[in-house]
């Protein structure tokens, strides 16, 4: 079953007003199983909520299907990789985990493993062009097919909204969970959004359809009997914490890689360039703490608060020169310690072969947005490594 909102909602002008969460979407060619016999997962499980920012293009296939990225709908053409920053995405993802801090539910960016349910919300697209701010399937009671796809439309107009992207993504994400409509304004269910913070709420609420706060659209009414003397009320809070357990408990520690420059790589004097790193972390992306030194210098005692780690070398004089990398992700779980080494002579690097092999200047793997470099390692006369500033 599909959450069929009607023609009622409108799009409003004006990034005040409160926007329809939910686009209306064509009935799915082959319907969920209608038992729980079709049960994938176990009640009580946690669960994984992927967020996807870097843009996709999306198969066909019903019901929809995270792994294998396909979709009854939505799949003609690509969904654009999210516009916003590196800041605005991690402080949406910030905001979700924050609403789902009581239950089994784990909040990443990077796509899960095979042998993991997750349901995909593809942050991207505009308002504009899909006809609100989001779209899901719903009447998934129980979450017995947890791997479902979703979207979140927040670019353009609203590409800055943190609250109502979070807000978006987490009421798609809900509605393939299981979970309907709430005549309560604030709940991360009720049907409309003006970027306001939201919860989900503990009391029992009168499910309705539409942003006409409609009574009906009950998917589930065998999950609210449980919490609510009324089947056609919700109570999300206990509701959430029967599907997926308790909290999600961050026990890995983030690794680290070179991206797009090489141990060992050749520059010429004097060199500048820019150090990228490639983080992993099962609560990616987020703010990292880091440190970064050089040769046989101490750690440095306070680390710098970084989004993409990584770091600018200017005008690195001639020699070879040792790198070492630690980032801590927000539980404090330190990634193993990456060295590498930069060779810097007076030559200029000879020019790559028709195999490509040869020395190179890569250009630097510049990220978008302010968010990088947060720290600057400046070179003049004796090797000196500075931090300069530390930015959020
Ligand atoms: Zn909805």
């Amino acid at each position: 079953m599909i959450a069929a909102l009607g023609l009622v909602g409108l799009v409003l002008a004006g990034s005040a007003l409160p926007r329809r969460i939910d686009a209306d979407i064509p009935p799915p060619p082959a319907p969920f199983g209608d038992s729980l016999e079709f049960r994938d997962r176990e009640l009580g499980t946690g669960t994984t909520l992927f967020v996807n920012f870097a843009g996709i293009d999306l198969g066909e296939c019903s019901p929809s299907n995270s792994k294998k990225s396909c979709t009854w709908y939505n799949f003609d053409e690509a969904i654009p990789p999210f516009s916003g920053s590196l800041q605005i995405q991690v402080s949406v993802m910030q905001a979700i985990r924050r609403d789902v801090a009581d239950f089994g539910v784990r909040v990443t960016g990077l796509r899960p493993p095979d042998d993991e349910n997750y349901v995909m919300v593809v942050y991207g697209g505009t308002e504009a062009k899909y006809g609100a701010l989001g779209s899901a399937p719903s009447g998934d009671c129980f979450d017995q097919s947890p791997n479902e796809v979703a979207f979140a439309h927040l670019d353009g107009e609203t590409v800055a909204w943190v609250n109502g992207g979070a807000t978006t993504t987490l009421h798609e994400a809900a509605h393939t969970w299981g979970l309907d409509h709430v005549d309560f304004e604030n709940e991360v269910m009720y049907p409309s959004s003006d970027n306001r913070p939201t919860a989900f709420a503990q009391g029992c609420n009168p499910i309705v359809e539409n942003t006409d706060l409609d009574p009906g659209g009950v998917g589930c009414p065998e999950v609210n009997a449980l919490f609510c003397d009324a089947d056609d009320q919700q109570s999300a809070i206990p509701l959430l914490a029967m599907l997926f357990g308790p909290p999600y408990v961050d026990t890995i520690a983030p690794s680290l890689a070179l991206d797009g420059i090489e141990d060992g790589e050749y520059f010429q004097a004097p060199a500048s360039f820019e150090i990228a790193l490639l983080v992993a972390d099962d609560l990616h992306p987020q703010p990292y703490e880091m440190w970064a030194w050089m040769g046989d210098d101490p750690r440095p005692e306070q680390p710098t608060l970084v989004l993409a780690p990584g770091f600018s070398v200017e005008a690195l004089p001639v020699g070879s020169w040792e790198f070492h990398v630690v980032v801590a992700d927000e539980a404090g779980h330190e990634s193993a310690q990456l060295d590498f080494t930069i060779e810097v002579g007076l030559d200029p690097p000879p020019e790559p072969d028709e195999d490509g092999a040869g020395c190179r200047v890569a250009p630097a793997p510049v990220r978008a947005g302010p968010v990088r470099a947060g720290m600057v390692v400046l070179c003049v006369g004796p090797l000196l490594l500075a931090r300069r500033r530390r930015r959020r």
